[in-house]
């Protein structure tokens, strides 16, 4: 429910309200506006709350939160969150790039990678130290060692530094190193994990499941946010299809769908949602032609040489032509990247 409080209730009205909603086993959320106050009251559904909560003093009205999901909708909160961690800004017609490597390989690696993405206008760096793989014959990851890796570079650089936590477990080391959590794909509907991510305090970027409608990618975020965690960032990275062309199907209608529905930020991910490294450039300046509010791109000097997903890396290169022409695509809808 949103309790809509009337544009000269006082302060007084409002906390008592917040009192009753909470003594009725519901979490508030107060969304202070310039005209009036309204409380977002999450829970339980139960019958006889509207009518309770609408003859509270200094209530306007009170209306039921259509959407599945409550603290992701734009029904509760219609102003854009815009996450920020160092120099990283993604949200509300700010484009955050995140760039690096699939896998931090060594410190030289990571540190060279972090320097050229840097010149070429990124403001966070990836880096998987943890890699969940298909196979468990294939490279797993440098793993803490990654951790301290990734850390060096952001020394080096003053680049964010986004890493992917796979367990719970990790949560705590890989927040004391990482500005913001990474859930990737295959764990989107870890729900112990989505929670233990939102108990860490950091900005979270979310990916999509291969297979997940739009209402479970937001009840997945709706698992963060209900910890009390607002930074979050929702990755389209492509889904399951019966295409072959493609590693996967990315399909960016789901920017400006979902910014229909929630005020948290989307970033698009061309390099797994394609699988190949000659569509990247292209459906990265398509994503920020949808408004995509951020890119992560899979950059390697050496592409072929690289530890994991090398057939989708793009060169230095390749990511300076990418940032140049995502640019000019921005600035012509009144971007910025
Ligand atoms: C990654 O970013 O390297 C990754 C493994 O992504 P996803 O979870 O989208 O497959
Ligand atoms: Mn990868």
């Amino acid at each position: 429910m949103i309790v809509v409080m009337k544009s000269l209730a006082t302060q007084r009205q409002i906390d008592h309200m917040i009192e009753r909603i909470e003594a009725m086993g519901l979490k508030t959320h107060v969304i202070v506006g310039t005209e009036r106050t309204v409380i977002a009251a999450i829970g339980e559904k139960r019958d006889g709350t509207k009518q309770a909560l609408e003859s509270g003093d200094g209530v306007d009205r009170v209306v039921p939160i259509l959407a599945p999901y409550k603290m992701a909708s734009t029904e509760v909160r219609k102003e854009r969150t815009i996450v920020r961690t160092r120099e990283f800004e993604c949200g509300n017609h700010k484009i955050g790039v995140i760039a690096g490597p699939c896998s931090v390989e060594s410190e030289e690696q990571i540190v060279s990678i972090a320097r050229a993405v840097k010149k070429s206008g990124a403001t966070a760096l990836r880096g998987g130290a943890w890699k969940p793989r298909t196979s468990p014959y294939s490279f797993q990851g440098l793993k803490l060692e990654g951790l301290k890796m990734m850390a060096t570079a952001r020394d080096a650089t003053g680049l964010a530094i986004v890493t992917e936590v796979m367990t719970p477990e990790h949560v705590p080391i890989v927040a004391e190193y990482a500005d913001v959590l990474q859930i990737g794909a295959r764990n989107m509907q870890n729900y112990l994990l989505l929670q233990a991510a939102g108990d860490a305090g950091k900005p979270v970027l979310l990916k999509r499941g291969p297979a997940a409608t739009m209402d479970e990618f937001l009840l997945a975020a709706e698992y963060i946010l209900d910890r009390g965690n607002q930074q979050v960032m929702l990755c389209e990275r492509g889904i399951r299809t019966f295409e072959e062309h493609t590693r996967f199907t990315l399909p960016l209608a789901t920017v400006p769908y979902l910014h229909q529905k929630t005020h948290l930020p989307i970033v698009v991910d061309p390099s797994h949602g394609t699988g190949k490294a000659n569509l990247v450039a292209t459906m990265a300046r398509a994503s920020v032609a949808a408004e995509a509010d951020g890119l992560i791109v899979e950059v390697h000097p050496c592409p072929e040489a690289a530890w994991s997903d090398g057939y989708q890396t793009i060169t230095y290169d390749a990511f300076e032509a990418l940032m140049a022409d995502c640019r000019r695509v921005a600035e012509a809808i009144g971007r910025t990247i």
